[in-house]
């Protein structure tokens, strides 16, 4: 009976999977709006050239360069999958419940699985610097991470409301050598105005976005780079889902149900997908849930062509989306807060391949459950990652109610080291 599934780096996966050539029907592609200037000429002068590439490719699988799998192993890869031996004991459930342990990473996500290929594609490409925004502020940090590890500059656009507070994060990411400016800025022409009308203006991502990719444009070194939503960026998280089906195999199992938490959908695709390959292909059958918060259910929204971001500079989306100036309640569960979910997992969605679950926004009925896990597991999940063990929970006592012995497999996207000052609120201990 084992515990910790540990595959050995020689096991580690050498190609990414790409599921747009497998999908049910063809992926609606980005459109420019009928107004206005060409977004996607815009954004093809902004992005990585390898990164555009594989964006549009029908290529099913790619390989990584030795140079990423040689980063990948740098930041310790391939992760753990544990059984929650303890949890399922505590729950009292029939259920056999495994998490793949992302919070593993250096800097605390996920994100660090595409923030590597970017920035090692980025300074092939000769870029000496990379732009880019963040929320939550786990994208900046993976950014700021691979970039030194590439041996790039970095600059993180940090929506001022979030940069205010999490003042470890920040110096976190002055750790790795990145510059880090509350957004918007006095760096960019889009700051500097909305300076002028709110001198401590909190902020949005949508400006953050519209900050980086103002600066990128403005410095042929540089080139801008997203954590999220896109295909390229699902397709480098496969690492992860494809490493959980090798760890099943070492020990004869297979998932009935799989979750994580949904924000732009980069972690449940990266887990998911590779489980999707089995069940389009191999006839497999799969229960997919995603946990979201009700402050931003975006899989609950309309199914149609959206910008994706605050300001209309990128191109149109076929996704699911809330609208892309909604304006959403705060949560401690930040990087769930995005009004759109990634194409692919939205036309996964609209096939009726994906189920949802949204949570209060007050999120202590999500972090009990976290606290849940911590008691019993010993790791702290990031916020974010707490609505993915919540849903896996939940999940194991449906079982229990239905004597049913399903086997569940959940992502825990990273750790919560540096947030528990929001746990403590929420929790209010
Ligand atoms: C960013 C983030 C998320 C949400 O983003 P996705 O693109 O949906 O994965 C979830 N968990 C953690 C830890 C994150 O940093």
């Amino acid at each position: 009976m084992r515990t910790e599934i540990i595959l050995p780096p020689e096991e580690m996966p050498r190609k990414w999977y790409n599921i747009v050539p497998d999908l049910p029907e063809p992926l609606p592609p980005p459109k420019d709006p009928e107004e206005g200037e060409s977004r996607l000429d815009f954004l093809s002068k902004v992005l990585i050239g390898e990164c555009l590439k594989q964006e549009m490719s029908q290529e099913r699988w790619v390989d990584i360069p030795e140079g990423i799998m040689e980063l990948y192993e740098q930041a310790g890869r391939p992760r753990q999958l544990f059984r929650a031996r303890r949890l399922e004991k505590y729950l009292n459930t029939p259920a056999r419940m495994y998490y793949k342990a992302e919070f593993y990473s250096p800097t605390g996500s996920h994100k660090v699985n595409t923030a590597l290929a970017q920035a090692y594609y980025a300074k092939k490409e000769g870029f000496e610097r990379v732009t880019t925004e963040t929320g939550a502020g786990q994208w900046g940090t993976a950014l700021a991470y691979a970039a030194r590890l590439c041996d790039l500059e970095c600059t993180v656009y940090w929506v001022r409301a979030v940069y205010n507070w999490k003042r470890d994060r920040r110096s976190f990411m002055e750790m790795y050598g990145a510059k880090v400016y509350a957004s918007p800025s006095d760096k960019t022409e889009v700051g500097r105005e909305l300076l002028k009308e709110d001198p401590e203006h909190v902020g949005s991502l949508g400006i953050a976005i519209s900050e980086g990719l103002e600066d990128a444009e403005g410095d042929p070194n540089a080139v801008y780079t997203l954590g999220s939503v896109l295909n390229h960026v699902l397709m480098h998280q496969t690492i992860i889902g494809q490493e959980t089906k090798k760890q099943f195999e070492l020990i004869d199992e297979y998932p009935d149900v799989v979750i994580s938490c949904i924000g732009g959908g980069s972690n449940f695709g990266g887990f998911a997908i590779p489980f999707y390959h089995d069940l389009l292909k191999k006839k497999k059958e799969i229960h997919f849930i995603a946990a979201q918060s009700e402050a931003s259910p975006n899989l609950q929204g309309k199914y149609r062509y959206d910008f994706a971001d605050h300001a209309e500079k990128t191109p149109m989306l076929k996704m699911y989306t809330l609208g892309h100036q909604v304006k959403m309640v705060p949560i401690k569960g930040d990087g769930l807060r995005y009004h759109g979910c990634s194409p692919i997992l939205s036309l996964l969605r609209h096939k009726g391949m994906l189920d949802t679950i949204a949570y209060p926004p007050d999120e202590e009925y999500v972090f009990k459950k976290a606290q849940m896990f911590v008691q019993k597991e010993g790791f702290l999940p990031a916020p974010e990652s707490a609505y993915s063990v919540c849903c896996a929970i939940d999940e194991a006592l449906k079982c229990k109610r239905n004597n049913e012995e399903k086997v569940i497999a959940f992502n825990v996207s990273g750790h919560g080291l540096l947030d528990l000052e929001g746990y403590q609120e929420v929790l209010k201990f």
